[in-house]
This record gives C-alpha cells, structure tokens and sequence, in this order.
C-alpha cells in the first residue's frame, strides 16, 4: 500500500516521495485541487499555484516607491532653494 494515492489519476508514491507527489498535484492537477490541497502544496513546496502577486510584494513595492518619490522629491527641493 502506498502512503500517498492521488485521488485525482490514482498515481501512486511511497512515503519518501511526498514532494514528488505534491508536486504531480501542482503539476497535473492544478485545475482540480481543492483549497487544502493548494494550501499543502504551497505549505511544502512553496508552489505558487496562483497568478497573483502576494499582498506582502505590494506593499513592499509601494514602500519602495514611496520612498523614492520622497526621496527624488526632497533633491528637487534642494536643487531649488
Ligand atoms: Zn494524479
């Protein structure tokens, strides 16, 4: 008996290859996966199985640009005066 099944196509693997099963799920069955088997996989593997950028990359961005409006701003002024 194997530790993992997928319930998916019945691919079986052994309890040593549980990234190599997380991995036919992220890569076979995408479009099939439940939420807990998505939130697994990302757990696991780190697999981003969704297209959009995370929250904590945009508000990292924002930061960043942010401070270099300030920044180039503050130089304008200087530049100014
Ligand atoms: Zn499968």
């Amino acid at each position: 008996m194997s530790a993992y099944e997928c319930a998916h196509c019945g691919a079986e693997y052994s309890d040593t290859e549980e990234e190599a099963y997380l991995q036919h799920l992220a890569d076979k069955h995408k479009d099939d996966l439940t939420r807990i088997d998505r939130k697994h996989i990302d757990q696991h593997r780190g697999i981003d199985l969704s297209n959009e950028p995370s929250t904590k990359d945009l508000v990292l961005q924002t930061a960043i640009i942010t401070v270099g409006l300030i920044l180039s701003g503050a130089l304008l002024y200087m530049f100014i005066l």
